[in-house]
This record gives C-alpha cells, structure tokens and sequence, in this order.
C-alpha cells in the first residue's frame, strides 16, 4: 500500500468533484464540517489489482467515514453502489466502468485525475457490451 499515492489521489478526486460529495453533493471542502469525507476505493482496496489500487479512476470522495453518511451508505448499499459505478467489482476495470455523480450524470475517470463525461448513446453502448450473454 502506497498512502502517497492514496493521498494524491483523493487531492486528484476532489478537484475533479469540485469538492462535493460524488453521491450526495454535499460540499465536503473542509473536511471538519460534520459528517466529514474520505477517499472510497471504488475497487475495493483489499481486492483491488494493485496497479489501479490508488490510482484517481479507483477513487471517489464521500461524505463520512466507513460507516457514516454516504460512504458509509455504500458499503451497505452494494448492488445499488455497483449499479452507480461507486464499487466496482473484481474482474471490471474502474476506468472503463462509468460513474454516476450527484447531478444524475455519468463519467468515465481517467488515470490523469480528470473524467470524460459520457452522452446517453455512449452509456448505452458501455452498459448493453456489459450485459451478460
Ligand atoms: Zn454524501
């Protein structure tokens, strides 16, 4: 585990989310204000392939903690989280899986620390590849 990395690229995500929560939209620029925020590994960081573990497309800021407000809400809330592209499973690469935020809209991130906004005909295209056969 690299905390340079993971802090880099919570700094990454942040500025990327204009310092708002990605599920609520809270605005969490000072992390003092309850409920506070933290960096979400949207592949888990215990199975997440090493490669992309801290890396900005695994990473996502939300309200709270672990267990409290919205990170809290996706570690319990998780076919609905990996429908919104917050937890992705193993097997999917976080930079090819598309992300909700909290304006309804859907991102691809990118390993630079920047996103690309996806348009409806190109997040059909992405979900309709990853329907099963
Ligand atoms: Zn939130």
């Amino acid at each position: 585990m690299n905390d340079a990395e993971f802090q880099a690229a919570k700094r990454a995500a942040l500025v990327r989310q204009g310092h708002h929560c990605q599920r609520c939209g809270r605005n969490v620029h000072d992390p003092a204000l309850w409920p506070g925020r933290s960096g979400h590994h949207r592949q888990l960081r215990r199975t997440a392939d090493p490669q992309v573990r801290h890396s900005p497309e695994n990473i996502i800021v939300l309200c709270g903690s672990g267990t409290t407000g919205c990170h809290g809400w996706i570690h319990v809330h998780v076919a609905e989280a990996r429908r919104n592209g917050w937890i992705v499973p193993v097997g999917s690469e976080p930079a090819s899986t598309p992300v909700r935020d909290w304006t309804g809209r859907w991102q691809l991130l990118l390993p630079d620390g920047t996103a690309r906004t996806l348009t409806p005909g190109e997040l059909i295209a992405i979900r309709t590849k990853e329907e099963p056969q």
